[in-house]
């Protein structure tokens, strides 16, 4: 078994929507960046592969590509799922916080769930997710941005006998 830690931000801009973990969230701004700034699926990747010791994710899906603009994240877990698969690995949970003043995210956090787990091929209830505030402290607390961490367990397939 391999544990990994994945965090990420991006800033909250207005002009574009909130996509966290593969879900649009209402909201009168969304996270910028070059894909669809998924900040939550961006930590649980990097917690993936760093267990895996496959680097971090600009490495896999560097900025910038024409390829990656505007993708889905829920794109880049499929393919980092891939990515473990061909190095042998499959991923046994995954625990993950969203750090956000605003919006609330409790109503969106199962919809969060189902979708990173039917992107990584696992089961709902090997992906915890939780949703935080700042208490008004900070880049989160002033609403500048939404910060992501994420834990994730690999476990090795095909083990020898
Ligand atoms: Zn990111």
């Amino acid at each position: 078994m391999r544990v990994g830690i994945g965090y990420d931000v991006h800033p909250l801009v207005a002009g574009r929507k909130l996509v966290l973990g593969g879900t649009e969230v209402p909201f009168d701004k969304g996270l910028d960046g070059w894909s669809d700034a998924d900040v939550l699926a961006h930590a649980i990747i990097d917690a993936l592969f760093g267990a895996a010791v496959l680097g971090d994710i600009g490495r896999h899906f560097p900025p910038g590509e024409p390829e990656y603009r505007d993708i889905s994240s829920l794109a880049l877990l499929e393919r980092a799922r891939e990515k473990l698969k061909e190095n042998g690995w499959r991923v046994n949970n995954i625990d993950a916080t969203v750090m956000a003043e605003q919006p609330r995210l409790g109503d969106y956090i199962e919809r969060m769930r189902r979708q990173v787990s039917g992107a990584l091929g696992i089961e709902m209830d090997q992906v915890s997710v939780k949703a935080s505030t700042s208490n008004g402290i900070g880049f989160v607390g002033r609403g500048e941005g939404v910060a992501a961490f994420a834990v994730a367990l690999l476990e090795e397939v095909n083990e020898s006998i």
